[in-house]
């Protein structure tokens, strides 16, 4: 079965917050549709490895922050490639609190809060039913699909997206000098950039994910 046939399917961006007892909590996930229209209902697909759908699972309340063509790749990368039990995503990040949810306003067009109302068990994800209590338009910028994030951002799908698929690394097969984020795969190919890898200076950061140098190995 070709799975990347799936790709044809198309998704959103949008950043899932909520908070446990200290912290702000959230992800990236591209999985998020509506159910119903009257009264609506909202459902979204996390992994259960997913520190935030542990989180969610008790608050059974959450922000989803929809995000423009504006947002930028840093907050993608903070967002998409980190669990928010080892970092606090929020830090860096342009939000607010808004009925007790913190709502991620950076890069976003519009958020929607709401409460879960029920979850369905489907093996490594759950998905969550979400009653929607407050929606907000924040700008007018087009909402950036997964293949605006894909094809003009090069971002890739963390292996805990519902979408992930495993590519095979034919980069290994290549000739020439690469290095590869051990974080979330993104190439730096010295025969297509200006500056040899070598040459970056120490404060340079992944442009996908935002970690240094030290985190890319050579292929
Ligand atoms: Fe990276």
């Amino acid at each position: 079965m070709d799975l990347t046939i799936l790709n044809n399917i198309t998704y959103g961006m949008y950043v899932i917050s909520t908070k446990d007892k200290n912290n702000n909590v959230g992800c990236i996930i591209n999985t998020v549709t509506q159910i119903t229209s009257e009264n609506p209902i909202i459902a979204i697909s996390l992994n259960k490895d997913n520190y935030t759908h542990k989180v969610l699972k008790e608050t059974k309340k959450c922000c989803i922050s929809i995000l423009s063509e504006k947002a930028n790749k840093e907050l993608i990368g903070r967002f998409g490639y980190f669990s928010s039990k080892d970092i606090d995503k929020f830090k860096e990040t342009i939000y607010e609190e808004i009925n007790n949810m913190p709502v991620v306003k950076e890069g976003s067009c519009a958020y929607i809060i709401g409460d879960v109302i029920d979850i369905i068990n489907v093996k490594t994800h759950d998905i969550f039913l979400i009653r929607v209590k407050k929606i907000e338009q924040l700008t007018n910028d087009i909402p950036m699909t997964y293949k605006y994030y894909h094809e003009i951002l090069k971002g890739k799908s963390p292996e805990k997206a519902p979408t992930y698929i495993r590519e095979e690394d034919n980069t290994l097969k290549q000739e020439g000098n690469k290095y590869k984020c051990i974080i979330c795969g993104y190439i730096y190919d010295d025969d297509k950039e200006e500056i040899k890898f070598e040459d970056l200076p120490d404060d340079w950061k992944c442009p996908l994910c935002g970690v240094g140098k030290d985190q890319f190995i050579k292929l």
